[in-house]
């Protein structure tokens, strides 16, 4: 990075928004995933939409390879820099432009910070579900970058059906505009169906259009205990074969509940062996006749307890535990590698039979909660990477998870993408040609290979 490169990023960014010294670099080096951190070579926080094409053109135009960092969270090193290399980190870009209750649609840049931005619609009795555990903290730009789930998958999907349209910097700075403000838009290629989900690694997202739902009238959560992790899963397919749609139906085995319960204090009942949280909502009647169905499924299978949140305080306590799982099983060992394999939900009790066996063949700790509605668990195992011997363990047990995952029809991720950590996996879930297509894409957008590069496809 010469000194005169340096001096035109801060002539585009102003010079308080480059940031060159090792101890401000080093804070963008690493995001939540087990990898080894990279300090890049300079950090800029364009703050105009003007400032953020201008950085990337000129990243391009040099060679300099460059990453957008939205808040970190992502759990597949997806923004884990090039040494060489630049950080656009995007808070600088966090206005919510429009929020369009006739048509119910909101336009952002991608710097917003997901809850911020589902609490502002709330206001308006408007309803943004994608709610990824992390919401308090991740943006909009990378919850798209990843297609991020959530807590709330099962019933409303994830953040690809929400993305109405995405304007985009290509890699010479030139603005792309994909979708549109209506509810149905068919002209043309599905660009932004690309661009979801890619990382990085195709664009740099200036702002996004996203779809509106109505807030739903009425919620009720509830909380059941069981005997086992096998009947608290089995209970979870019986649901889904009743064809009751929860908005959150989430797992937690016992290990997980007390380092939660210990962790939030929420009342959690740390003895039980498997906990199921669920959440209904919708139009009043629909919610009582909804609650009352799962209640009696639960019962049938084997729930030693059935509790219903009876206070608004009770039942956000109950949900800000649950958000509470990855940070409070982090405080247990140094290094915590969270999975996120998804498998078709009917397939559930067959993968936390799988998991048990892993944990035993590999001998791990492995803590299991996620989002067990749509299939998506998230195995969660907790060691220390200087231990060079257990860590060999580790990367095999995690290889058998996506393995068996896979054997049962499942996916590599359900949510958290595949950045670097996935990377290597990927010929195991897709063609040989598919891959191929996607290297493919990937020269003709960005030939220069300067947008995110080693992420999704590897080098
Ligand atoms: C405690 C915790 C709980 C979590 N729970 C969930 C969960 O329930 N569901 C879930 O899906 N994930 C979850 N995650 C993972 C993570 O929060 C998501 O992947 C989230 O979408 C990342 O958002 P971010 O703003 O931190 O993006 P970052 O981590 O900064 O970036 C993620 C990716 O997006 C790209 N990107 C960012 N901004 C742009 C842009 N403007 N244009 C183009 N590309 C861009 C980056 O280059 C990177 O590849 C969790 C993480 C943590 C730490």
């Amino acid at each position: 990075m010469t000194p005169l490169l340096i001096q035109e990023f801060q002539n585009i960014c102003g010079k308080e928004n480059v940031w060159e010294d090792k101890v401000e670099r080093a804070a963008y080096s690493y995001d939540a995933a087990v990898l080894d951190p990279v300090i890049p070579a300079l950090v800029l926080r364009p703050t105009t939409q003007e400032a953020l094409g201008r950085s990337v053109a000129l990243c391009n135009q040099n060679g300099v390879p460059l990453t957008v960092r939205g808040s970190g969270t992502n759990l597949s090193g997806g923004t884990i820099p090039y040494a060489h290399g630049v950080v656009i980190v995007t808070n600088g870009l966090k206005r919510i432009v429009e929020i369009n209750e006739a048509d119910m649609y909101a336009v952002v840049e991608p710097g917003v910070v997901t809850a911020k931005f589902a609490a502002a619609v709330e206001q308006k009795k408007l309803f943004y579900p994608p709610d990824p555990g992390s919401q308090a903290v991740s943006t909009l730009g990378g919850n798209v970058a990843e297609n991020a789930g959530g807590l709330r998958g099962l019933k409303y999907g994830v953040t690809k059906d929400y993305v109405m349209g995405i304007h985009f910097f290509d890699v010479n700075g030139e603005l792309i505009k994909t979708g549109s403000r209506t509810v149905k838009c068919a002209t043309g290629y599905n660009l932004g169906a690309l661009l979801v989900g890619s990382e990085g690694t195709l664009g740099v997202f200036s702002r996004i259009i996203l779809k509106l739902i109505p807030l739903p009238a009425h919620r009720k959560s509830m909380m059941a205990t069981f005997p086992t992790m096998r009947s608290a899963s089995e209970t979870v397919s019986a649901i889904i074969a009743a064809h009751v749609v929860p908005a959150t139906l989430e797992i937690m085995d016992q290990f997980t509940i007390q380092a939660v319960e210990n962790f939030s204090h929420a009342g959690l009942p740390t003895e039980a062996a498997a906990l199921l949280l669920i959440e209904v909502d919708g139009h009043p009647a629909q919610v009582e006749d909804d609650a009352a169905r799962v209640e009696t499924i639960c019962r049938e299978h084997g729930a030693e307890g059935v509790r219903v949140a009876s206070t608004a305080a009770e039942r956000d306590g109950v949900w800000a535990a649950r958000r509470s799982a990855l940070s409070a099983l982090a405080q247990l060992k140094p290094t915590l590698v969270l999975e996120d394999a998804t498998v078709p939900r009917s397939r559930i009790p067959e993968m936390i039979v799988a998991l048990e066996e892993i944990a035993k063949q590999y001998d791990l700790t492995i803590g299991t909660f996620g989002h067990a509605g749509d299939g998506n668990l998230h195995p969660t195992i907790l060691t220390d990477k200087r231990n060079s011997s257990e860590w060999k363990r580790v990367e095999a047990g995690i290889e058998a998870i996506f393995d068996r995952a896979l054997a049962m029809g499942g996916t590599l991720s359900g949510e958290h993408g595949t950045g670097i950590a996935k990377a290597r996996f990927l010929a195991k879930e897709t063609t040989a040609g598919t891959i191929l297509y996607s290297r493919r894409i990937k020269a003709a957008l960005d030939p220069n290979n300067i947008l995110n590069p080693g992420k999704i496809i590897g080098e």
